[in-house]
């Protein structure tokens, strides 16, 4: 089985800037045969496509659906049958219910920066592709909350309520490309989600289209709504239920400051007995960001940030409030990492030195893969067993005679184990696998997850049995039969590949 992750590097398009596209070579991970009745058709419905939305709507020529055959897991590729670019729910709408009634499939997407091959579409599928969606339909200061279309990039939530002295809080370093579709559909966290949540813990409501072309609105624009709490089925779902049109989400007042801390530890065990420590006093800053030797003097030589580069691991550490409370918090937390015997502890100076401190973290990825390729991985586990975690990944890795950087949110236990190989030597690429299962079914042991923040995708469609029992799946499988009674929706992933039939089968 084989399941790159993010595959990325010196083999590759090098880029030190995450909010790039990385590249790689082709892999193999099964796929579905494309449905040839509906490939031999495909003029016509693309014909049929074009009188359902505005004129420009729909790409359906070689070159143009070409634009969309991957996704930020650019290891695989397909053609789609064709785009659409729907730029109302209407539009949306009318394009489902004719795919629902020909029994076309459906890849929904944002700005393709899925790094688990979530967006990868199918040669007999129509791209549904949110990007012209991006009006901001209101911003309620009084109720903090903000009313979008869903093709507006993460960023831009912030920068339409900035103004107001209001900011969106999930943050994925990848925000300035990535879209708030995207981000409900894979449940996205980011360096500071530790205080404020992930996704899921910032919308209050979306519109959603069902397959059939139906349009339902889920929650509201207040805290709690009357019903099941269908949008905690609806955000991660990955596009297999419906297609988010709108949302109103949870806007916050800008802090008055924040600075971030850094220290250096002897060892990536203390820093992660430090992390719970912190934790575990009650303390939530805004963010705790990890970095080991290896991802410190490849992001320093990068940033320039004054990172410790002969420390074996770094935590970056952000308050935020006031004056006082960002001078107590500091205190606070210096007094606990104090008891792990730091050998660097540095708080930020000024805001430009704040700014170099982010700037390497959030470049990271695109830093380490200026040296070598690399597997991310993306997994979580409870945060009392961060050391003890940490200390088996590098001992997988050694087995496996590779390197690994290690860069992730340690304040949510959310791993992001970087796996170092030559991409040109088959043998390691295999090793750099073996290696990168053995640390999910680690994070699933140890009693955490699959999936931090990149979503199950296609990449770890199967290696659901290693989280899930077959009654678990089932019951997973049985709710989308109910969305999506046809299996229409993006195809081929989330769910083990017999998955379909048997639930097909079940309903
Ligand atoms: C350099 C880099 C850094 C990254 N950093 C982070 C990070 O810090 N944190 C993090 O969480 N992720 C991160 N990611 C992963 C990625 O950016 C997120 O998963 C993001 O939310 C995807 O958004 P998108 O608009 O690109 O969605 P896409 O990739 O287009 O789609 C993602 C998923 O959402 C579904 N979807 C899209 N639109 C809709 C819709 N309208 N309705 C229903 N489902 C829909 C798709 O079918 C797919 O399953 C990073 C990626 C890169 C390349």
């Amino acid at each position: 089985m084989r399941f790159v992750i993010y595959h990325v590097g010196a083999s590759g398009r090098e880029s030190a800037d995450d909010t790039q596209t990385p590249w790689g070579p082709t892999m193999p991970l099964a796929l579905p045969e494309p449905d040839q009745v509906v490939m031999r058709q495909r003029e016509a419905i693309v014909e049929d496509l074009r009188r359902l939305v505005a004129p420009g709507g729909i790409i359906g020529d070689e070159e143009g659906r070409r634009a969309y055959e991957t996704d930020a897991l650019t290891a695989y590729r397909r053609v789609p049958l064709a785009v659409a670019l729907p730029t109302s729910t209407e539009e949306v709408s009318r394009l489902l219910r004719y795919c629902h009634a020909n029994d076309i499939k459906v890849v929904a997407r944002g700005a393709g920066t899925s790094l688990s091959g979530g967006a990868l579409p199918a040669e007999d599928a129509l791209v549904i592709a949110v990007s012209r969606m991006t009006r901001v339909l209101g911003i309620d200061t009084m109720n903090r909350t903000a009313t979008v279309e869903v093709g507006i990039t993460n960023l831009g939530i912030s920068e339409a309520v900035k103004a107001q002295g209001f900011f969106y809080a999930p943050d994925p370093s990848s925000q300035l490309a990535c879209t708030l579709a995207g981000n409900i559909g894979m449940n996205s966290g980011g360096a500071h989600c530790l205080k404020y949540g992930v996704t899921t813990n910032n919308v209050l409501g979306l519109k959603l289209v069902l397959m059939d072309g139906e349009v339902i609105d889920i929650g509201g624009r207040h805290l709690d709504a009357a019903g099941y709490d269908l949008m905690g089925l609806i955000v991660g779902s990955e596009g297999q239920l419906g297609i988010v049109t709108e949302a109103t989400v949870r806007i916050l007042r800008a802090p008055e400051g924040a600075r971030p801390m850094l220290i250096g530890f002897n060892s990536s065990e203390t820093a992660g007995r430090c992390v719970s420590a912190i934790i575990g006093a009650g303390i939530i800053p805004v963010a705790i960001e990890f970095m080991d030797k290896p991802a410190i003097q490849v992001c320093e030589a990068f940033a320039k940030a004054g990172y410790p580069t002969d420390a074996e691991a770094l935590l970056i550490i952000e308050v935020e409030g006031s004056t006082e409370e960002i001078a107590d918090l500091l205190n606070v937390i210096g007094g606990i990492a104090g008891r792990f015997a730091p050998s660097v502890l540095r708080i930020s100076q000024s805001a430009e030195q704040s700014a170099a401190i982010w700037k390497g973290r959030k470049s990271a990825f695109g830093a380490i893969g200026r040296i070598s390729d690399y597997y991310c991985m993306d997994g979580t586990i409870p945060l009392g067993k961060l050391g003890a975690v940490l200390v088996a990944i590098s001992q997988i890795c050694d087995k496996h005679g590779l390197k690994v950087a290690n860069i992730f949110h340690a304040g949510d236990g959310n791993l992001h184990p970087l796996i170092l190989y030559d991409a040109n030597d088959e043998a390691e690429a295999e090793r750099a696998e073996k290696a990168g299962e053995e640390i999910l079914e680690l994070c699933v042991t140890s009693g955490g997850c699959l999936t931090g923040e990149h979503g199950v995708g296609i990449e770890k469609r199967d290696l659901m049995r290693v989280q899930f029992t077959e009654t678990d799946l089932a019951a997973q499988m049985r709710i989308k039969t109910v969305f999506d009674p046809k299996w229409l929706l993006n195809p081929a992933k989330v769910f083990p590949l017999d998955g379909r039939e048997t639930a097909l089968e079940a309903a």
